[in-house]
C-alpha cells in the first residue's frame, strides 16, 4: 500500500492538510495536531491500512477542525509583525535609513537595511541574542553544579528545547530567546544538570530542582506556549 506523505483532504470540518506516518513501535491508529506544520499527523502501526486512518479522521473530524482552527497563525520576520522576546510582546521596525545593524528600542527591534535582508538580519540577531542570554545562565548555573560544559551550540531544534551530549556539549533551541527568563533558566538548568546525571532519574531531578526554583511553572509554559514559538520565523 502506498502512503502519500502529506496531502490535502477535504474533512467535514473544512480543507486540512494530513500526514500520513508509519510507524513500528505504534499499537494502534493516533491522531495529532502537529502545531508547527499546522498538518493533521495520523500514524498508522505497520498493519493497519490507510481506509481504517480515515475512518478514525472522519470519527474526529470535529476535534481536528477545532484544533486546527484553534492554531496561531505563522509569524514572519517582517515590518510590523509581533514576537516576544525574553517573554514580552515586541514588534519589529523597518527602518532603512537607521545605522546598520539591528537594535532594541523600547519593545520595538528597529532593523536598518533593505527589505529584502530583513527576515534574515532578525533572525541573526535572535540567535546571538539566545546564545548571549543561555551561555551566561549556563555559567551561573555550571558554576552552582561544579560543572564545565565542554561547548555550547544555538540552532533551530524543532523536537527538543535543549540537549546535552557525552562529550559535554550543550544544545538549545534559538526560540528559547523568546520564552519568559524563567523558562530559559529552567532549561539551562536541566541540560546543566545533565553534565552530573546522564538520565533522568530522582538525582538528576534533585539537582534540577537546586539549581532553579521554576521547574513546574517552566514545564508547564512550554506545554501551553511552546507550540506558538515554533511557529514565528
Ligand atoms: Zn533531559
Amino acid at each position: 500500500m502506498n502512503l502519500a506523505q502529506s496531502e490535502i483532504l477535504s474533512l467535514p470540518g473544512g480543507p486540512a492538510r494530513v500526514e500520513w506516518r508509519r510507524s513500528r513501535r505504534a499499537r494502534r491508529i493516533s491522531l495529532r495536531i502537529d502545531p508547527r506544520g499546522g498538518a493533521v499527523v495520523v500514524t498508522l502501526p505497520l498493519r493497519a491500512g490507510r481506509t481504517a486512518g480515515m475512518a478514525l479522521l472522519m470519527d474526529n473530524a470535529d476535534w481536528v477542525a477545532r484544533r486546527l482552527a484553534a492554531l496561531p497563525g505563522p509569524v514572519p520576520f517582517a515590518d510590523g509583525a509581533r514576537l516576544p522576546l525574553h517573554g514580552l510582546d515586541h514588534r519589529i521596525r523597518h527602518a532603512p535609513e537607521a545605522r546598520a545593524g539591528v537594535r532594541l528600542e523600547g519593545r520595538e527591534i528597529v532593523v536598518s537595511g533593505e527589505a529584502a535582508f530583513l527576515p534574515r538580519r532578525v533572525a541573526d540577531f535572535l540567535r546571538a541574542e539566545a546564545r548571549r542570554t543561555l551561555c551566561e545562565v549556563v555559567a551561573a548555573k555550571a558554576a552552582a553544579a561544579q560543572v564545565h560544559p565542554a561547548r555550547i551550540t544555538v540552532k533551530d531544534t524543532r523536537s527538543r528545547w535543549g540537549s546535552c551530549a557525552s562529550s559535554g556539549h550543550l544544545a538549545f533551541s534559538w526560540r528559547l530567546v523568546m520564552a519568559p527568563p524563567m523558562v530559559q533558566d529552567y532549561v539551562a538548568a536541566h541540560e546543566v544538570a545533565h553534565l552530573r546525571h546522564m538520565n533522568h532519574g530522582p538525582r538528576f531531578w534533585a539537582l534540577v530542582d537546586d539549581l532553579t526554583p521554576h521547574r513546574a511553572a517552566a514545564v508547564a509554559w512550554l506545554h501551553s506556549h511552546g507550540p506558538r514559538l515554533l511557529r514565528v520565523g
